[in-house]
């Protein structure tokens, strides 16, 4: 698996799938950061990859932890320019208005059952959230010719 840099296939809006098959999405992500190691890296997102589904990686502490089908259910009104980049825009660094702190829901497994989760999010770790969630919402930093951010 390479990283994706094509807009056009960026641009596209990624589909909910199964958790099962989410979590398939999420070991092959997570061992392809493994194998590329690469530096500075804070989080990806599934079609970064070529991946079907709704599947970010966020690096929390010093951990990437995955969240299947993620939902931003509260911004803060609050903002911060962030300067970003992304590894499907190589080379570049944008500045981006982002939420200082959100909300997020997402689905989680336990006792055979999808149930969901609930977590409020600041800081770094708000950002990466919102520039991942962006990506499989077909948004892409800097991409004046799909929807700017
Ligand atoms: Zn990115």
């Amino acid at each position: 698996m390479r990283i994706i840099t094509d807009l056009n296939h960026l641009r596209n809006k990624c589909s909910e799938v199964s958790y099962q098959q989410s979590s398939k999405v999420a070991l092959k992500m997570v061992s392809w950061l493994k194998n590329n190691n690469i530096d500075g890296t804070l989080g990806l997102a599934c079609n970064q990859l070529g991946l079907g589904g709704r599947v970010i990686l966020v690096k929390i502490g010093n951990r990437f932890q995955h969240f299947v089908n993620p939902t931003i259910i509260e911004l803060s009104e609050s903002k911060v320019t962030t300067t970003e980049q992304c590894l499907s825009v190589p080379d570049r660094e944008v500045e981006v208005e982002r939420s200082v702190s959100l909300t997020m829901a997402y689905d989680t497994f336990g006792f055979q059952n999808i149930g969901t989760g609930i977590g409020k999010y600041e800081g770094q770790v708000a950002t990466i959230i919102q520039h991942e969630i962006d990506h499989l919402n077909g948004v892409v930093i800097g991409d004046e010719e799909g929807v700017v951010r």
